[in-house]
């Protein structure tokens, strides 16, 4: 096992990375920016390095600092958390070359994923379902129309390096098609370093639904079940996240699985990742990309399976081997994520940015809180919004909801502006309660509560 690991993020996810660390008797190098010398995983990890100024670019993207505090503290791997570096295989490389263990999957699986539109041809070659769209970028406008005509209207338009939420476009109909394409091929390649983008059908109410993967290096591949992720804002940012995911029969929930399997294992992946689908009105899902990372979202996952995902992909990193077979991974109860963020719903999601004169975290039975934050600490506005996560587990759903609900009432945090009451109107409606909702829903919400009526 290694001795000593870097942690190459910032936030609660360093932090969750660096309590693996620590009950795994391995020593922690956090690193940080200048904005961030007052932050919790500094204090909390062995050693610290500043890698540079406050923006990401100039420090927890940059890779030959990062590189370089592991080298000169002596780390033996890396653990890039989820953002940032996590997914470019550039740094999984660059890692490697040092003689650095990467902790996530191999760079080639990164890259392959990474490219969404090669990824869909993978997932429909592995036998797993695809929606209907193109299997290679797009390169020329009369590619479009064809592909376009085939596919037929509404379609999204992607990028192919796309993530985060953003690179996505809905086409209505053939007449906006070659205006919208031009808009999102600059987009992404400013957004992401490259012009490329594939053509996806449109479903109109689907329900998001992923797959937690864990895949050794000896060749077993196992799933730790789903996740229901359909809260997501206007922007697709994932509000609150469930597993299991309700009103899934078993047939579909075992389908789910051995699709994603098929996915990881026809990239060779190795460690923890992700295979999302989106799943329609009638209960047909469809692969849509693999997130080659940790999720934010891990632990909901983690509550119903007792099975610590972060403290695996070290073993699994370091060559041990999965020491469970598929039939022996439980489902225990249920668990929901709600993601407290520094944002304001109700005015598009603007940040908010301060220091908490009170920051007092909910907790008692089947609470478990995953945040960076304390009373007195200073938001710094150069990173993203989320302030905690408030995961809550019970024996069932309906018991997860009154938790969850009466967490969120407990939150006592001053000096910035919070989702919080929001989470909580989305807690309290009865689409939530009967687990029937749908990508839209939150976007719905969200105008009917416009002061002004709602305009979007
Ligand atoms: P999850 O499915 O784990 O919630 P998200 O898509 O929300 O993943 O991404 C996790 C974090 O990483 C978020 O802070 C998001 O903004 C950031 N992120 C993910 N992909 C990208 C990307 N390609 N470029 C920039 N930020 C990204
Ligand atoms: P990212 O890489 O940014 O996470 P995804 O491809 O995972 O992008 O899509 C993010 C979200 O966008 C999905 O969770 C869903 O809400 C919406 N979305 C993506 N593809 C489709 C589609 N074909 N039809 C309807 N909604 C979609
Ligand atoms: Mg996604």
């Amino acid at each position: 096992m290694f001795r000593k690991v870097l942690v190459a993020n910032r936030g609660e996810i360093a932090l969750r990375v660096i309590r693996a660390c620590r009950e795994m008797g391995i020593a922690t190098v956090a690193v940080y920016s200048e904005a961030d010398r007052d932050a919790l995983h500094v204090q909390m990890a062995d050693e610290a390095v500043c890698i540079g100024p406050p923006p990401s670019a100039e420090s927890y993207l940059n890779i030959p600092h990062i590189v370089m505090a592991a080298l000169m503290t002596g780390a033996e791997a890396v653990h890039p958390g989820y953002g940032y570096l996590s997914e470019r295989s550039s740094f999984a490389r660059a890692c490697e070359a040092h003689g650095i263990r990467f902790i996530g999957p191999p760079a080639e699986a990164i890259a392959k994923m990474g490219d969404k539109a090669l990824a869909r041809a993978i997932a429909e070659e592995a036998g797993a379902p695809v929606l209907p769209g193109t299997r290679e970028p797009i390169r020329t406008e009369e590619e479009a129309v064809q592909a376009a005509r085939q596919i037929g209207f509404p379609l999204l338009i992607k990028a192919a390096a796309g993530g985060g939420g953003r690179g996505i476009r809905l086409v209505r109909g053939e007449e906006d098609l070659i205006p919208a394409l031009r808009i999102a091929q600059s987009e992404a390649q400013a957004a992401f370093g490259s012009p490329d983008v594939y053509l996806e059908t449109y479903i109109p109410e689907p329900r998001h639904i992923e797959v937690q993967i864990l895949a050794d290096s000896h060749g077993t591949v196992l799933h730790l079940y789903e996740r229901e992720c359909s809260l997501q804002t206007p922007r697709h940012q994932k509000m609150i996240e469930e597993a299991p995911a309700p009103n899934l029969d078993d047939a579909t929930r075992r389908a789910l699985g051995e699709a994603a399997v098929k996915v990881a294992q026809a990239v060779g992946y190795q460690n923890a990742g992700t295979i999302e689908f989106l799943m329609n009105g009638e209960g047909r899902f469809y692969f849509i990309e693999m997130n080659t990372r940790l999720q934010v979202e891990h632990p909901v996952t983690e509550a119903i399976t007792g099975i610590d995902i972060v403290q695996w992909q070290i073993r699994i990193a370091a060559g041990e081997r999965l020491p469970f077979t598929q039939e022996q991974i439980p489902i225990n109860g249920h668990a929901i994520e709600a993601r407290l963020t520094a944002e304001i719903p109700e005015h598009d999601f603007t940040p908010s940015t301060g220091r908490l004169s009170e920051w007092t975290p909910p907790g008692g039975p089947g609470v478990r809180i995953d945040s960076h934050l304390y009373t007195g600490y200073s938001i710094p506005p150069y990173y993203d919004p989320l302030l905690a996560k408030i995961i809550v587990h019970a024996p069932n759903r309906e018991q997860a909801v009154a938790r969850l609900e009466r967490a969120l009432h407990e939150v006592r945090i001053q000096g910035v502006q919070t989702n919080r009451d929001f989470l909580i109107r989305l807690v309290q409606t009865p689409e939530f309660r009967a687990g029937r909702v749908s990508t839209p829903f939150v976007p719905r919400l969200l105008k009917g509560m416009l002061p002004t009526g709602g305009t979007r």
